[in-house]
């Protein structure tokens, strides 16, 4: 037998199936075996052999996780004449500090522009990223439909269309979006929205500025949950009847939540992502002094929104949590002071994925493990065409793993984190359970605090078709 590279010794491996103590060896980047505790890897050897034995991981009384797939960022992005703090490459290291070892991002055209161009300038952007990475492309009017065969034969097999931002030129018309889920789904790819109701918006906001009522506390009223339910239920018809999988980026409602039941009762294929803010926060925090650091799209929600979401995620009716990492400098938020028209929407909270998880779900008795590793990384991995190279223990996968101490309990402040945000939202959030290390292809990149990866070690990920991760149709 050829020699490990590394072996990840003795920690409590989870995976959807369960949690066992083993052996992880590694080789060439890849899982090469996988046994039971202390069978790879000899107590006399854990410092390593300077004869070239393998490196060995001690992660006894740890728990073990397949590598996140945050398959929803926004690095090195412009909203305006405001960037978000996080590039790249420093947007990826904050992704790897919280065990995140594949992100999606998006290539979004201007107008005029086609995806496949800006796609282009999304490559060279990303080729410092520490870790592997994709790209959804985005669909915007005048349609682009016709580029999605050749996007997905560059691997580039799922797609985002805005339901909201008519007037930012990112819309697309419910004629667009038809065809784009129907061209996708045949050819195995996935379409997803931005599930707000444009014109509702648009006119609930504006009714609001008529009204004098553009203070922060007024902010979520003009994004209504009704928004989020009427766009929903409208892509899960079209969905219908085009006879193609849907995917709806985060939902942040319980409203948007039965929607979803209902169109997948019919038997429509529709998979949900949630966010970790839209699991910890509610709309209270509009009416905070710093408000603004919370403006997103869709706006936090209701505590029962919150409750409804945590079960749906323990009930295998939400598939996906991903962050939506979109960090503005606080000078830029704080202009929502003012009023809320003038913050721009977007949040960190990549590198807090598994933390929000941990701390609000698992140890709070509302998610399991198991279903922990399911929406972080084997779902994703399967909805977007990554599985079984990413989001899975097993012989020949990628050595993506993550490595938890279950016990550690910290306070979250912007000095723990290693975005470039200058703030958290999340900051004084007491959190149970911590990211120790981090690995990639086999390489350790993040240790105990520190971040020791390389710029451009990431590799662009060519994707394959969409799994399915329920049966239907669904019992009960
Ligand atoms: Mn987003």
């Amino acid at each position: 037998m050829q020699p490990h590279d590394v072996v990840v010794r003795g920690g409590t491996v989870v995976t959807p199936g369960g949690r066992h103590r083993l052996d992880l060896g590694i080789r060439d980047g890849r899982v090469a075996a996988i046994s039971e505790d202390g069978s790879l890897a000899g107590a006399g050897s854990l410092a390593g052999g300077p004869a070239g034995g393998p490196e060995v991981i001690d992660a006894r009384g740890k728990l073990v996780l397949p590598g996140l797939i945050d398959v929803h960022t926004h690095f090195g992005l412009t909203s305006g004449d405001i960037a978000t703090s996080d590039d790249f490459y420093s947007g990826s290291v904050a992704a790897a500090c919280g065990g995140v070892t594949t992100f999606i991002d998006f290539a979004t055209p201007e107008p005029g522009q086609s995806v496949s161009a800006a796609l282009a300038e999304r490559l060279r952007a990303a080729s410092r990223s520490v870790i592997d990475y994709s790209f959804h492309g985005v669909l915007i009017e005048p349609p682009a439909v016709e580029e999605v065969g050749a996007l997905m034969e560059q691997g580039l097999t799922s797609f985002k269309l805005y339901m909201a931002y008519k007037a930012r030129r990112l819309m697309a018309g419910d004629a667009t979006l038809a065809r784009a889920l129907a061209a996708a789904g045949k050819r195995g790819g996935l379409a997803g929205v931005h599930a707000e109701d444009s014109d509702l918006v648009d006119e609930t906001t504006a009714g609001l500025v008529r009204a004098g009522k553009t203070a922060m506390p007024f902010f979520a009223a003009g994004r209504p949950p009704e928004a989020e339910r009427a766009a929903i239920a409208r892509a899960c018809r079209m969905a219908e009847d085009a006879g193609a999988p849907l995917y709806i980026f985060h939902l942040s409602t319980a409203a948007g939540l039965d929607e979803i039941r209902r169109a997948r009762a019919r038997g429509v294929r529709v998979w949900a992502e949630t966010c970790p803010h839209y699991l910890t926060f509610t709309d209270d925090v509009y009416g905070r002094a710093d408000g603004y650091k919370f403006v997103i799209n869709p706006p936090l929600r209701k505590r029962e929104d919150v409750e409804a979401l945590w079960a749906g995620l323990a009930g295998r009716e939400v598939q996906v949590v991903s962050s939506d990492h979109c960090p503005f400098p606080l000078a830029g938020k704080a202009r929502g002071a003012a009023s809320f028209l003038e913050a721009p929407a977007g949040i960190g909270g990549t590198e807090l994925i598994l933390t929000v998880l941990l701390s609000e779900g698992v140890a709070k008795g509302r998610l399991s493990l198991e279903r922990v590793v399911q929406v972080t990384s084997s779902d994703p991995a399967r909805l977007f065409g990554l599985y079984p190279r990413k989001g899975h223990v097993g012989p020949g996968a990628d050595a993506d793993f993550v490595i938890v101490d279950p016990e550690a309990e910290w306070t979250i402040a912007p000095g723990e984190l290693h975005s470039l945000g200058d703030h958290t939202p999340y900051e004084g959030l007491r959190a149970h359970g911590r990211v120790v290390l981090t690995m990639s292809h086999g390489r350790v990149i993040y240790r105990d605090g520190e971040f020791v990866g390389q710029a451009g070690a990431g590799r662009f990920l060519k994707r394959g078709p969409t799994r399915q991760v329920l049966a239907f149709p669904l019992e009960g």
